[in-house]
């Protein structure tokens, strides 16, 4: 028996298609997408103003496709790590993270990453594959928080934007009017810049931007960060100053500080020549150690020196909070040991 289609994760055009396989009117696709995107039912069934024939019908070969996290781990501070289950011995992580004014999730858009960038565990873990558009939104409409969302950030597992078209589906069922109608101003993708999917990105959406770029010295860069090679931080900085970020758009570079390798006041004028020009917000991450890995975060003075600096540049520069330390926060801790669980 073939396996049931996930309507989750559909976007209005795929669900017309799934009507009319359906014998359905027009807009019945409309009426599906309100029962999965406003009203969040866990059913075809609980669609009661479809024809019951109809219903049984599509539910001999769809479902809806929402499927909970399987496990969680929760921090003194009051992020939660969840574990979605992505396809048979797969999982993603995804990370809730609570703060006064908002309620942010991050989620994850591949297994694993091609990417292998020298300090991330989920580059460790090698590529498995893409996440669909279902298991991306599943992350979102299963989280046991999802009414106090205000926002997401696609910083979690995997590069987004090398998984472009099923990033796109969920970008869409975010923003659009059938489905969660989501300002874009919510939702932020981040990327280390893959080329071809960061111009698709800058041209067809609206959604915020975050850049990691972890050094302004190509040679340096290359060392943490492959992608260097292909398409290099400089190539990525050309590309965005063709776009506008000064009115409800923003761009963000992220820079993890690594001690005694890019947290000397050298690095910050390199990077504040790098990005002149562009009207953007620099972000400071303190580095969650990994194994078998000698990079060390730096110290909390010389980020502090760092960040002054930046601002005093006139680019608003800030050391982000770190969270969920004592529950494996650093992206690709929790799937990895889950895998190697696993496979024990
Ligand atoms: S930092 Fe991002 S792009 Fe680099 S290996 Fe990790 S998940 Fe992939």
């Amino acid at each position: 028996m073939s396996e049931k289609r996930r309507l989750l994760g559909m976007t209005l055009e795929e669900l017309k298609e799934v009507a009319a396989e359906a014998g359905l009117p027009g807009y019945a696709a409309k009426q599906i997408a309100d029962w999965l995107y406003k009203k969040k039912v866990a059913s075809i069934s609980a669609m009661t103003n479809i024809a019951s024939s109809k219903r049984a019908l599509l539910e001999e070969h769809f479902e809806v496709g929402a499927v909970p996290p399987s496990e969680y781990m929760k921090s003194e501070d009051g992020t939660i790590k969840y574990l979605f289950p992505a396809g048979p011995g797969n999982f993603v992580e995804s990370v809730f993270i609570p703060t006064e004014d908002r309620a942010t999730l991050c989620v994850s858009s591949q297994v694993g990453c091609k990417m292998n960038c020298l300090f991330c565990m989920t580059g460790k873990q090698g590529f498995t594959k893409n996440l669909t558009a279902n298991e991306i939104l599943n992350q979102i409409q299963s989280l046991p928080e999802t009414e106090q969302l205000t926002n997401v950030v696609f910083m979690g597992m995997g590069e987004p934007l090398d998984n472009v078209n099923e990033l796109f589906k969920v970008l869409e069922i975010l923003t659009a009017s059938y489905g969660y109608g989501w300002s874009p101003k919510r939702i932020t993708v981040s990327t280390i810049g893959v080329a071809k999917g960061l111009k698709r990105f800058l041209d067809e959406s609206e959604c915020h931007l975050a850049v990691s770029l972890h050094s302004p010295y190509p040679d340096e860069r290359l060392s943490l960060m492959p992608i260097e090679k292909a398409f290099p931080a400089r190539c990525i900085i050309e590309t965005i100053k063709q776009y506008d970020f000064t009115h409800q758009r923003r761009v963000s570079f992220e820079y993890i500080v690594f001690k005694d390798l890019n947290d000397n006041l050298q690095h910050a004028k390199a990077l504040i020549c790098l990005l002149n020009g562009i009207p953007c917000r620099v972000n400071l991450i303190r580095f969650h150690a990994i194994p078998d890995v000698s990079l060390q975060s730096s110290d909390i003075k010389k980020m502090e020196a760092f960040r002054d600096a930046l601002n005093e540049a006139g680019i608003v520069c800030t050391i982000r909070a770190s969270r969920g330390e004592d529950i494996f926060a650093a992206c690709g801790m929790l799937s990895t040991a889950k895998k190697q669980q696993i496979g024990s």
